[in-house]
């Protein structure tokens, strides 16, 4: 995912790409991991213009994936999306001289800014780590999934079971201390 620098004008581009997932490393590792499935390419629709020497890329990156719900592990496919606003720049701000408020020592990545070099930008990375945050870290299948009963392991959300939730911590308890005069 390149933009060449000199073709975008104050007016801006309107882009749209379809990408494998093999452009984004990170994501493949994820998947890697176990902790979600891609389906089929990431797409990324942007704007990019220029705001003095600063290229602004706006847009919507959406990847599709399979999940396992964290409640009653069940597998299911949700589109994940983020809608991000970078800003690339070839050198950092100078506010350090006369603005001492601002802090002396800020980073691009403290100003949300990223540095790029000559005529191209590549967006994979900053896109990437977009959809990295993204993600959900403990995907829930539905806000109102209720799980598997912790006793007997029935899915709750399609069977109820006669397990008395708050008999959990008193059986759990039980269970240690029997373990515990076992040995
Ligand atoms: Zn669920
Ligand atoms: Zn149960």
């Amino acid at each position: 995912m390149l933009i060449s620098v000199d073709e975008v004008k104050e007016a801006g581009l309107l882009l749209e790409y379809e990408e494998p997932l093999t452009a984004f490393p990170v994501l493949v590792e994820i998947a890697e991991s176990g902790s979600c499935q891609f389906v089929g390419p990431v797409t990324v629709q942007i704007k990019v213009f220029l705001v003095h020497d600063m290229v602004e890329v706006e847009g919507q990156a959406t990847a599709r994936a399979t999940f396992t719900c964290s409640r009653c592990l069940k597998e299911f496919e949700l589109s994940v999306s983020s809608d991000f606003a970078l800003t690339y720049c070839r050198e950092l701000p100078q506010i350090e001289v006369d603005d001492h408020e601002e802090g002396a020592e800020l980073s691009a990545e403290d100003m949300g800014l990223i540095l790029f070099d000559g005529q191209e930008i590549d967006l994979s990375e900053g896109i990437q780590e977009q959809l990295v945050m993204a993600l959900p870290r403990r995907p829930v299948c539905d806000e109102k999934c209720k799980g598997l009963c912790p006793q007997c392991g029935v899915d709750l959300n399609v069977a109820s079971c006669d397990c008395c939730p708050q008999d959990v911590n008193l059986k759990m308890a039980a269970l240690k201390d029997f373990k515990v005069k076992k040995t």
